[in-house]
């Protein structure tokens, strides 16, 4: 009985992932639902810091605000924080596990304006596309000393954005616009970005253990 109860809970969440990648948004991936599983009875923490930031710092990387006053924004969604349904403090939630980016909230006023988001590094436009669970997403690789990293914006309007895969942006040039709030540019979600630098060029949002934060970094420890 236990293990059919684990079977329909896993077929639920593969149901409800963050990170099906497709350039059709009908197109479901059946490899991903590892990526939102909840362990149950895991403590929330406040926030999870880079496990690799310190093998990394060496290089003078400058980096940039992904949106104007970054740092007023990080108001609900901290990196490495373990998201539950029922104690998010994005209600109602889809998502569990534990968050891989950081997420950066809109101000008093920007709801209905275009709100620029901007490239974080130098680096390539690998993509600019749909995914499922972010609705636009743009992907850039950038240098950090001598490791390859992989930005990736999230929540993001591709209909608005001014740049394309292929091309090399500058730290500080604005790529988009934030998708307009609970639309397709956002996979329904709130308008916000989700801003994520991985290792290994992997898209996921959350992953279900807290070791696996260890291929992602940190935006605010930059
Ligand atoms: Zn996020």
């Amino acid at each position: 009985m236990k293990k059919i109860a684990i079977f329909l809970s896993l077929i639920f969440l593969a149901g409800c992932t963050y990170l099906e990648v497709s350039d059709d948004p009908v197109v479901q991936s059946s490899q991903d639902h590892e990526a939102v599983l909840h362990r149950e009875g895991e403590p929330v923490p406040a926030a999870f810091p880079s496990q690799h930031f310190s093998v990394l710092s060496g290089g003078p990387a400058s980096f940039a605000e992904p949106l104007f006053r970054a740092q007023d924004r990080v108001l609900k969604k901290p990196f490495g924080v373990l998201i539950d349904p029922d104690t998010s403090p994005v209600q109602p939630e889809r998502f569990s596990g534990y968050h891989t980016g950081v997420d950066f909230e809109i101000l008093d006023g920007e709801l209905d304006q275009d709100v620029a988001v901007f490239a974080i590094c130098d680096g390539k436009i690998s993509h600019v596309r749909w995914v499922r669970g972010y609705g636009g997403v743009i992907t850039q690789s950038c240098m950090m000393g001598d490791e390859r990293i992989f930005v990736l914006y999230g929540h993001i309007a591709v209909h608005d954005t001014i740049i394309s895969a292929g091309e090399t942006v500058r730290s500080g040039q604005r790529i988009s616009v934030l998708g307009d709030h609970l639309s397709q540019e956002t996979d329904g979600e709130r308008k916000h970005l989700h801003l994520g630098i991985s290792l290994s060029d992997d898209l996921r949002g959350y992953v279900s253990e807290r070791s696996a934060l260890g291929q992602w970094l940190n935006y605010l420890d930059l």
